[in-house]
């Protein structure tokens, strides 16, 4: 358990707040965080039940003279208190707010399942650039819960082992009265004889020992669209565990791996190539082929080409999650100077050396100054 926070923080009250304060800012907090208005958001389910726990404590008048004098140290051991459970149960607090949002329009605990839901998977998947520049198709074997084929996920033996549950009489859940401070409301509940399925199974299924599920493994597609990064989530409905006693599955969750590259550094949806140039290519000018996520392509270096120097190829990166359109490819320039030479070369590079035109004159200078922000700029520096 994390460090507790205050309740008068959690409810925005002062320590001296009345019972009709704390009802209000409490009714003002459970609604901006009900899971109805927040769904699957862990943090307002959270920061919900948190507001529960604190209004349950704070509306009672002795847990309250309790918690001010102890705080949190005064709430865990309830001593004589005996109240079963309070809040506790996530389902409580939902149908206690069901009427506020509409008379059951989406009222969640009308949403009977039956059995429990399987868990969410997580699997990672490594992808080159190219696999992410196309969009790809993987198929992958996973190890999970799978549905019993025996017993058709039911967990039961035969037909005749399933009999209707006599406590809920085969709807699956129980009516209850509870007191609230909106007043008495009626809650429903799972059966706690057949946990929601409304079936009581009396001979289980030997395969599966009643589960309905097995464990095993299950050959998946995955379709990974174009233009996703490192670091993204996809999930598939459904493919992730099977549920005990034919409750639904649990999602698949896939992480995305971007796999390192020879050649290419990916910046958003521009790929980054770094292209050496023989100092004499760069000079005299040249056309090389350069390699693209699509396959090679040939450009043109101008007559006295810099070093620094950066050119786009349009259209030649990846394609966006978002939007329509492709990044692209930019190419930066490294003179390659060498280390070692044959006594002809160091001739050559001596009257090289000595020639005027191979000295910056102040406006190339200047122009490399230029350079240099670009290459910040494109460097992210
Ligand atoms: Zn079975
Ligand atoms: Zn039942």
């Amino acid at each position: 358990m994390a460090k507790k926070r205050d309740y008068y923080d959690i409810l925005g009250v002062s320590k001296g707040a009345s019972k009709d304060e704390l009802k209000k800012s409490y009714r003002k907090t459970a609604l901006k965080y009900h899971p109805d208005r927040n769904p699957d958001d862990k943090g307002a389910e959270a920061k919900f039940k948190e507001a529960a726990e604190a209004y349950e404590v704070l509306s009672d008048e002795q847990k309250r003279a309790r918690y001010d004098q102890y705080g949190h140290a005064g709430m865990s051991n309830q001593g004589g208190g005996g109240q079963h459970g309070g809040f506790g149960n996530m389902e409580d607090i939902f149908s206690q707010f069901s009427d506020i949002f509409g008379g059951g329009g989406g009222g969640r605990q009308q949403q009977q399942q039956r059995g429990q839901r399987g868990s969410n998977l997580r699997i990672k998947v490594s992808l080159t650039l190219e696999e992410i520049n196309e969009g790809a198709t993987k198929k992958i074997k996973v190890k999970k819960y799978i549905g019993c084929n025996t017993c058709g996920g039911s967990g039961a033996k035969d037909r005749n082992s399933v009999k209707t549950c006599h406590t809920c009489n085969g709807s699956g859940y129980v009516r209850r009265v509870q007191q609230t401070f909106l007043g008495q409301m009626q809650t429903t509940a799972a059966c706690p004889t057949c946990h929601g399925s409304g079936e009581i199974i009396t001979n289980k299924c030997t395969s599966c020992k009643g589960e309905g599920r097995v464990y095993g493994e299950e050959m998946i597609n995955l379709e990974i669209p174009a233009g996703v990064s490192e670091g993204m989530q996809l999930s598939m409905n459904g493919k992730g565990n099977s549920g005990v006693n034919g409750g639904g599955s649990g999602d698949l969750l896939i992480n995305i791996k971007e796999k390192e590259h020879e050649h290419f550094t990916r910046d958003g949806s521009n790929i980054l190539y770094e292209l050496d140039v023989n100092f004499a290519d760069a000079a005299l000018g040249t056309s090389m082929e350069v390699p693209t996520l699509t396959g090679k392509v040939k450009i043109t270096l101008p007559q006295g080409t810099p070093s620094g120097k950066i050119f786009r190829l349009r259209g030649k990166g990846l394609p966006s999650i978002q939007s329509y359109g492709k990044g692209d490819q930019l190419i930066h320039v490294n003179i390659w100077v060498p280390t070692s030479f044959t006594p002809e070369e160091k001739k050559a590079l001596e009257v090289i050396r000595k020639g005027k035109s191979f000295q910056p004159s102040d406006a190339e200078k200047r122009e490399r100054k230029g350079l240099f922000d670009k290459m910040k700029d494109f460097f992210g520096g």
